[in-house]
């Protein structure tokens, strides 16, 4: 039987997913609960008008809503890994899915027709995802952290101003740079994703490209030290 019938609150706990509703490892937590017209995920507090879609997408759950700029943004959840098995993931986010949607009908038909067009609004495209002003392009960027026999990557793609693609390129291409290479799928995957943000900081940023090419070598150079020492290794040992 579907608890969503019920006007039992609903609360649960939930991890972050990647774009297949998979599990992904070091991902954050989300506290989530219905608290009268607001969807709450921890510290995001969503008016349910804003919810576009709740749906269920392969072991995951995809939620999409405006933010306060209402630029659309998807959330993808799934529950814990607990020892590699996944009790009662289904359930859970069935519950999720059925009870955010009968809560989200139910604030939409709670509010009038114009306040309902004015909170669903579409922001226009060129809109920028961190501060709202307009002149905004579509980048990418992306980070990965690799330690050993943990390696964890992520991107954010999005529309971002001169001003949002410099700080968040510059911040992801050196962090990987600097973090990237140390197990061997982050050696693997810390080159394409340098490239990603070194592309997205050529096509839309406030930094000349004399300077883009520098941070982009420097951000090689750990690998070229790892090589180094291992052909050193190598070489002294025999
Ligand atoms: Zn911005």
């Amino acid at each position: 039987m579907s608890t969503a019938g019920s006007d039992r609150p609903y609360k649960g706990t939930f991890v972050e997913a990647d774009r297949n509703g998979e599990y992904v490892n070091l991902g954050r937590n989300y506290k989530v609960k219905i608290e009268g017209s607001l969807l709450v995920l921890s510290e995001l507090r969503i008016p349910l008008v804003k919810v576009k879609s709740a749906e269920r997408v392969g072991p995951g759950a995809a939620l999409v809503f405006l933010d306060g700029r209402n630029v659309a943004k998807l959330l993808m959840l799934t529950t814990n890994n607990l020892f590699g098995l996944s009790i009662g993931r289904n359930k859970h986010l069935n519950e999720f899915v059925d009870c955010v949607n009968l809560a989200t009908e139910r604030a939409k038909a709670a509010v009038s027709g114009n306040e309902l067009a004015a909170a669903q609004a579409a922001a226009p495209a060129d809109t920028c995802h961190d501060c709202g002003v307009r002149g905004g392009e579509p980048l990418a960027f992306g980070r990965v952290y690799g330690f050993v026999s943990i390696t964890r990557w992520t991107t954010s793609p999005g529309v971002y101003c001169k001003a949002h693609a410099t700080k968040r390129g510059v911040r992801s291409l050196l962090l990987t740079g600097l973090l990237g290479w140390w197990s061997l799928v982050g050696f693997l995957r810390t080159s394409s994703f340098i490239r990603l943000n070194a592309r997205s900081l050529h096509q839309h940023s406030t930094l000349p490209a004399p300077l883009i090419k520098a941070m982009t070598l420097a951000a090689y150079l750990p690998a070229a030290l790892v090589v180094l020492l291992i052909y050193e290794v190598v070489a002294g040992s025999s």
